[in-house]
């Protein structure tokens, strides 16, 4: 026999999917008043959500007859029609958030709309009214969530501690308050308050509300358009990184997502910049019509569908690669000022103690650990502060705002430049003047007023690797045949990982052929490598491929492979250099796309400015 669900037992099991935790209730409450256009919303939790959960704004309320049927399932405001599905532009739209909630705990909803005289109270337990009736109301919305899961248990005892709790709401607020700048926010937790994020921010002053100044400084303004999308946000310089995703977030027409093409992109985008496992920081709002993208795809709205992801794809690492490009060229100029391009408010003085987003550098008085490049990163910058009678000019003065000096903060190996953007980075390294090799590992070059000190294996290293590159994408790598073919010995594991890839490692120009046994013959090398030592480097990519048995990731597994190649065939550090060897490294550095960085994300050259210098000397 089939009978249809009572509503209650339909509340029940949508509540299952839509109510997970204290998180879930905080998400679509919050996104209900968002919706109802509130700028103000204040949050309280008790116990991490277990206890109470009490959402405040200052929206536009609800009558006496909306304040009662928004309990009714499926009761929305928002879309009457299967057609405005299409065209959603509410974060909610299921009319399935405060019956599923009035069905799993003890609810008290408040409301009055501005106009009225009266406020409406309602209190719903576990999906039965207890109460309906006129009360004074502050104009707004004031919803009240007692004891979730009291009615079951089983789900109870799967939430964690209330500090964990804490934690997945504070994700929620964070998401929320990114995507509504304008909105202000503030939570409490067991009536002690935590965030105070003042409404009518701007973007950046909001992250820098929720994340700090520290980061906000080392960021860089996106704002990029195509035919139907729109992307804007912040991103990090390629020296601001972190140890996990968490500094990801990506909203797509304000509604946090978790995506796998954006990710993607940001991965991408970075990819050689960036040392291995760390990852760069991006906030992202991708616009684009509602109809290019499908967000009914899942009960908690986080993950969405778009029409085209390959253009998605397409425009977003464009866009990225494009704005950090010009930020790099612009943070790496030479002093001449090009007062055109900068904005006055970016001149302006600013006394060393406001510390509002200055940069931290250790002082002067400490000790200079010579710079690690594997844990080079904008906040361990190992270089001395400039003393504070240094005209604060220098770095750029923050403040918060969307214009795009913050663009120009600088960030080592940058942070001793002058800060102006030049139209192009071309033919930068050939104007320098080349002094000399110091150990055979390091270039010194004089650029205009500055010291530049290259790392000429990191650099020789970037300049192979976007040549590899590009010979890769355009019409193939160009090889050498080994008058000698290389003999290899392979293990069992290696022969496997190795075959696998065979016709892949041909056309990255390593031709490789079975001999017989376990026994392999290199026949053919890209040409650039023509003097690395070929045997190592293919035990070095077989180690690789070992590696990466994991990944599915073909692109990610052969950029390795590149990076590897590059690395061999780069000159090393304790290799002497011929005066004319240094000119061709400068004049190819030009050609590169990022000459900041070598693949491995270490930086290719410090400077330091002949202000630098007096200072240090006491000249000055
Ligand atoms: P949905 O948000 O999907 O429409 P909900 O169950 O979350 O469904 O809410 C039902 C309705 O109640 C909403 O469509 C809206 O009209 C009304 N509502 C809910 N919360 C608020 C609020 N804070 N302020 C004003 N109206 C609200
Ligand atoms: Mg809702």
């Amino acid at each position: 026999m089939i009978t249809i669900l009572p509503d209650e037992v339909a509340n029940h099991i949508a509540a299952g999917e839509v109510i997970e935790r204290p998180a879930s209730v905080v998400k679509e409450l919050v996104e209900n008043s968002l919706d109802a256009a509130a700028n103000q919303i204040d949050i309280e939790i008790g116990m991490g959500g277990k206890a109470y959960i009490r959402i405040i704004d200052n929206g536009h309320g609800m009558s006496p007859e909306d304040a009662r049927i928004a309990f009714e399932r499926h009761a929305t405001s928002k879309i009457t029609s299967t057609a405005d599905l299409a065209s959603i532009e509410t974060l909610g739209f299921r009319g399935e958030a405060l019956p599923s909630i009035a069905s799993v705990a003890k609810v008290k909803l408040l409301t009055r709309p501005a106009d009225a005289v009266a406020g409406t109270r309602i209190d719903i337990h576990g999906g039965n009214v207890i109460h309906v009736g006129e009360s004074g109301a502050a104009p707004g919305t004031f919803i009240e969530v007692n004891d979730l899961f009291y009615k079951t248990p089983a789900r109870l005892k799967f939430l964690k501690s209330p500090a964990t709790e804490v934690g997945y709401i504070n994700a929620v607020i964070t998401d929320e308050a990114l995507a509504h700048a304008d909105v202000g926010f503030s939570t409490k937790h067991n009536g002690r308050e935590q965030l105070h994020l003042p409404a009518k921010s701007d973007l950046l002053q909001r992250i820098a509300g929720l994340f700090g100044r520290d980061l906000a400084r080392d960021l860089i303004e996106v704002h990029e358009r195509a035919a139907d999308f729109e992307l804007r946000g912040f991103i990090g310089l390629p020296t601001c990184h972190r140890a996990n995703r968490n500094y990801q977030k990506v909203f797509i027409n304000q509604r946090p997502v978790k995506d796998k093409t954006i990710s993607h992109a940001i991965l991408q985008t970075y990819d050689t910049l960036i040392a291995k496992r760390r990852y760069a920081v991006a906030l992202l709002f991708l616009s684009l019509p509602p109809e290019l993208v499908d967000v009914n795809v899942h009960p908690t709205k986080m993950e969405i569908r778009f029409v085209n992801s390959q253009s998605i794809h397409h425009f977003i690492t464009s866009s990225l690669r494009k704005t950090l490009g010009s930020a790099l060229n612009a943070s790496v100029t030479t002093s001449a000022p090009s007062s055109a391009q900068q904005e006055p408010s970016s001149q302006s003085v600013q006394p060393p103690s406001s510390s509002l987003l200055q940069p931290k550098f250790p002082t002067l008085s400490s000790p200079i650990p010579p710079p690690s490049p594997e844990s080079f990163s904008a906040s361990d910058t190992q270089w001395p502060e400039s003393p504070p009678d240094m005209p604060s000019g220098r770095f750029p003065p923050q403040r918060f705002s969307r214009t795009p000096e913050i663009a120009k903060v600088p960030s080592f190996p940058t942070s001793h430049l002058h800060i102006q953007p030049l139209p192009s980075n071309r033919g930068r390294f050939a104007t320098m003047k080349p002094i000399g090799q110091f150990r055979e590992t390091y270039i010194l070059v004089q650029d205009g007023d500055d010291l530049c000190i290259i790392d000429q294996h990191a650099a020789h290293e970037r300049i192979y690797y976007e040549k590899l590159k590009q010979q890769f994408s355009q019409s193939g790598i160009d090889i050498q045949q080994l008058l000698f073919p290389v003999s290899l010995e392979l293990s069992h594991r290696e022969q496997v990982a190795l075959e696998e890839y065979l016709p892949q490692l041909n056309t990255y120009g390593l031709e490789i052929e079975h001999f017989g046994g376990t026994t392999y013959l290199l026949k053919a090398v890209p040409a650039l490598l023509a003097k690395a030592d070929h045997k190592k480097l293919l035990y070095d990519i077989i180690d690789r491929l070992i590696e990466t048995e994991e990944t599915t990731d073909l692109d990610h597994i052969f950029d390795a492979v590149l990076i590897l190649m590059a690395c061999h065939g780069a000159i090393r550090a304790h290799q002497p250099l011929q005066q004319s060897q240094i000119l061709a490294l400068l004049q190819q550095m030009d050609a590169t796309e990022y000459p900041y960085t070598c693949p491995h994300g270490r930086p290719t050259f410090i400077k330091l400015s002949e202000r630098d210098l007096e200072k240090t000397f006491g000249r000055a």
